[in-house]
This record gives C-alpha cells, sequence and structure tokens, in this order.
C-alpha cells in the first residue's frame, strides 16, 4: 500500500481554544499570559510559528469581542471567533475545536480566567511529542474551592462513574487534543454535549498532566449551583441509560413483593381476619404496581436504545493502520 505523500513541517502546530463569556475584567490580564506560553512553546522548539490563540466569544455583551478584536489587531497570534448567540461554555469550546481541527496539529483547550495553570501547556505539548493524542490536566488538589465545591464536584465524578460514564476523575475541560483524535470526535453528532465524558469513547493513547488550580483572576463564575446541577445532569442522561435499567430492576422487585402481597392477602382473607373487599384491593394494587413499574421498565429500554441509536455516534475508530507511517506528520 502507498503512503500518502503529504508536505511534511518539523513542528506541530498548536492551537489554544479558549472560550470567553463577559470576560473584559480577565481578558486583558489572561491574554498575555496565554501568549507568554505561546511564545515559550515555540520559543523552545516544540511548536510551529504558525501556532494560535484562539478565543470564542460566546456572545457576550461586555466588551469582550472588542478587547478580542483588539488583541488580533496588535498580534497575528491572537485570532478570534463569535458565536450567534450565547451557547453555554461546552457549545463555545465544541466550536472553537472544530475551527481548529483543520488547520492545527494539536488544540489545547483551557477557560479563560487564568484559573487553570497555563504554563502545565508546556508538558501536555511535550507528552503530545511523546506520542499521546489525548492529555487531560487533572486538578492535583481542591485547596482553592471551598469544602461545599470541593465535596459536590468529588461526589460528581464519583457518581458520574457509578452510572457509567466514562470520566478522568478530577478532569474539567482543560486538555490537549490531536487533529487525529478531533477528527475521529467530529463523528460525534450528539447534541447534549458533555466534552469531558466523550473524549475517553473517542480512545487514542492518552496521558495526564497534574496542575494546581488558582482562584479566578477577576470577574465572576459563570457556573452557580443551578447550572452546575444541570450540567451534572447532562452528564448522566447523556451517557448512560443506567437510570432506566434502575427503573426495570424496580419493577422486578416491586413485582415480587406485589406477589408475595398477593399471597399474604389471600391467607388472611382465608383466615377470616380481613374486612370483605380488603384483600381483593390489595391483591388487585400489589399486581398492577408491579406490573405498571416493570412495564414502564421495559418500554424505557427500548427509548434507551433509540435515545442512543438517535445519537449516530461513530461505531468504530480505527487509530493506525499497517499503511500508514507511524510518525506524526504536521499540517503547517
Ligand atoms: N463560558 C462560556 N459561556 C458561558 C459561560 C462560561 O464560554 O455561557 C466560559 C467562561 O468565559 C470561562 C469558562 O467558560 O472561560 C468557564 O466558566 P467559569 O469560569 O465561569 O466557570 P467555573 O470555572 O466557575 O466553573
Ligand atoms: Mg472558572
Amino acid at each position: 500500500m502507498s503512503v500518502e505523500n503529504t508536505i511534511v513541517s518539523s513542528k506541530p502546530i498548536l492551537w489554544m481554544v479558549i472560550p470567553c463569556y463577559n470576560e473584559e475584567s480577565v481578558l486583558p490580564v489572561t491574554a498575555p499570559m496565554f501568549k507568554e506560553e505561546l511564545d515559550f512553546l515555540i520559543g523552545t522548539g516544540r511548536i510551529s510559528e504558525k501556532s494560535r490563540i484562539l478565543f470564542i466569544n460566546d456572545s457576550s455583551n461586555d466588551e469582550t469581542w472588542n478587547i478580542i478584536e483588539s488583541l488580533s489587531e496588535k498580534d497575528e497570534h491572537f485570532i478570534g471567533i463569535s458565536q450567534s448567540r450565547n451557547r453555554g461554555h461546552q457549545n463555545a469550546v465544541l466550536a472553537g475545536m472544530m475551527e481548529a481541527k483543520d488547520r492545527c496539529d494539536m488544540i489545547i483547550s483551557i477557560d479563560c480566567d487564568g484559573q487553570d495553570d497555563i504554563k502545565a501547556m508546556t508538558e501536555m505539548v511535550d507528552k503530545y511529542l511523546k506520542g499521546a493524542e489525548v492529555v487531560y490536566g487533572v486538578r492535583s488538589s481542591r485547596k482553592t474551592d471551598t469544602f461545599f465545591k470541593r465535596f459536590t464536584a468529588e461526589s460528581f465524578y464519583k457518581f458520574l462513574k457509578f452510572m457509567g460514564a466514562d470520566v478522568v476523575f478530577n478532569h474539567a475541560d482543560y486538555r490537549l487534543v490531536s487533529s487525529t483524535a478531533l477528527e475521529s470526535f467530529s463523528n460525534f453528532h450528539e447534541v447534549n454535549i458533555f466534552l469531558r465524558g466523550m473524549f475517553p469513547l473517542v480512545g487514542y493513547e492518552s496521558d495526564v498532566v497534574y496542575y494546581e488550580r488558582n482562584e479566578r483572576i477577576a470577574g465572576e463564575s459563570h457556573y452557580p449551583l443551578k447550572k452546575m446541577l444541570c450540567l451534572a445532569f447532562d452528564g448522566i442522561t447523556s451517557f448512560s441509560v443506567k437510570p432506566i435499567f434502575m427503573i426495570t430492576s424496580l419493577g422486578v422487585v416491586v413485582s415480587l413483593l406485589g406477589f408475595l402481597g398477593v399471597i399474604w392477602a389471600i391467607i388472611v382473607a382465608l383466615l377470616k381476619k380481613a374486612n370483605s373487599g380488603w384483600p381483593s384491593i390489595v391483591c388487585i394494587l400489589c399486581f398492577l404496581s408491579g406490573i405498571q413499574l416493570f412495564s414502564l421498565g421495559v418500554i424505557g429500554q427500548y427509548i434507551g436504545k433509540i435515545y442512543m441509536e438517535s445519537k449516530h455516534r461513530p461505531r468504530y475508530i480505527i487509530s493506525k493502520r499497517t499503511w500508514e507511517k507511524a510518525e506524526r506528520r504536521y499540517k503547517g
């Protein structure tokens, strides 16, 4: 089999993918920090000079877009796109990744508020250069979180795992993804996206980088408890049909109990200890509630199947071929 011939350069192109929503107080502080890291990565020969910092304005209603525009006018390394309306963090990151996919060799997604250690990118890129296609940024501790945030967040990861969603513990959305993995990821056509649960499904060789998470540099979090709960609910319902399975199981248990209830009611009736009419009502109640819950579960199983089918997720992903060269090819 012939090996595809493409022009290759010696250094990979990195695009940082940074969602921004009403971040006028943060961007002027963090943009130079991203640039400093980019310069370091370019200067040390790790990545190509063609690498970029991509801001995704999630339809902010403050000065965020103007700041992004003026950054891009002053320095070609800064570029930006804007969403037509506010779609939330996950969709903003998705938009940025899809924009970058064919123009770079790897992306690193990171929030724009400086909470995630920007310098950890160096280690991520090093792991990419050693062969990892996905590098997860994992918080080494949650010292800066309040007890409540730490407790809820850690319980959330454990609960997601229990529910069958494969997530990396304490990893949010700070990650490096190679264009190869991104290409495969683009075949996931689901609408309810929960990125940290999706990349483990994409597979490929992965690695982790540990970092300390800081306080927000300025501005306030856009993830109050209500939004966090919505994200958690999305995470569970987008990845697992286990809740439906639990209803079916409950249906089986209730049916069995109902059966025992019927026997009990009959015995009580035979011993003539019951008021007239009572045994028949209890029998009907026990029988019907078990059957109802069980039937609901069975219908749920079918809906679960339709739901998984409707995602049109790729049924397989091929990561290597013997006729394709093992070493990395760079677009630049
Ligand atoms: N963000 C966004 N769209 C939104 C909300 C947030 O693009 O509707 C961005 C925000 O600008 C930040 C990142 O998503 O870069 C994470 O948001 P935030 O820091 O408010 O969340 P937290 O770190 O408190 O969970
Ligand atoms: Mg934040």
